[in-house]
């Protein structure tokens, strides 16, 4: 099973999204409007597509419609009514809340399948389920969370599962993941 890579440039500038091209990644991923506008030039020079990976607020949403190709943390339902009114169709994963950690954003497990609906409704486009795992664990207590996302998408035929940073990449892929999100591991330490 192939795992892309989304290279997390949230606290570089525009010379890590250069960076990030020139090493052949496709996809970076950003977590913050305003800095993902500040890099816009960059990004539409790289090609790269982008994937929004930070907790979302609806009033966001237009400044960043057209840069954005994959929304990764859809957790409620005013979002996904917020995506289809200016980004209609647009691609998303639903971001499950798996540790029930605070702070994180994330829907809880027994919610998933309804906002599942309630976006395929909206005629938005859901390719997966992505999750965040427990900050200070160890990889082996960040498991179970990884395990529970990838057997969700499993029960409701999604196929992306994004899931792993740097600290926890590794468990994430053997719990299934497909795609990682991967900042300091090849920046190093944010700024
Ligand atoms: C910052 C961030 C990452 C990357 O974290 P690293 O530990 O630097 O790899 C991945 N996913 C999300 C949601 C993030 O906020």
């Amino acid at each position: 099973m192939a795992v892309s890579i989304v290279a997390v440039t949230k606290g570089f500038g525009p010379d890590a999204v250069r960076a990030a091209a020139a090493s052949g990644v496709a996809t970076i991923g950003e977590n913050y409007a305003q800095e993902l506008l500040s890099k816009r030039s960059a990004i539409e020079e790289s090609g790269l597509a982008v994937h929004f990976i930070g907790q979302l607020q609806r009033n966001k949403v237009r400044a960043i419609a057209d840069v954005v190709g994959l929304w990764e943390t859809v957790d409620r339902a005013a979002l996904a009514d917020e995506l289809a009114r200016r980004a209609p169709g647009a691609r998303l994963l639903v971001q499950l809340d798996a540790s029930g950690q605070p702070g994180k954003g994330g829907c809880p497990p027994g919610d998933v399948p309804a906002l599942v609906e309630h976006c395929r409704r909206r005629d938005l486009a859901v390719e997966g389920l992505m999750t965040v795992g427990p900050t200070g664990a160890s990889p082996e207590q960040v498991r179970p969370a990884f395990r529970m996302c990838r057997r969700l998408a499993d029960e409701l035929g999604l196929t992306t599962v994004s899931m792993g940073m740097s600290d926890d990449f590794e468990v994430a892929v053997e719990e299934g993941s497909t795609e990682v999100r991967v900042g300091t591991a090849l920046f190093g330490r944010r700024p």
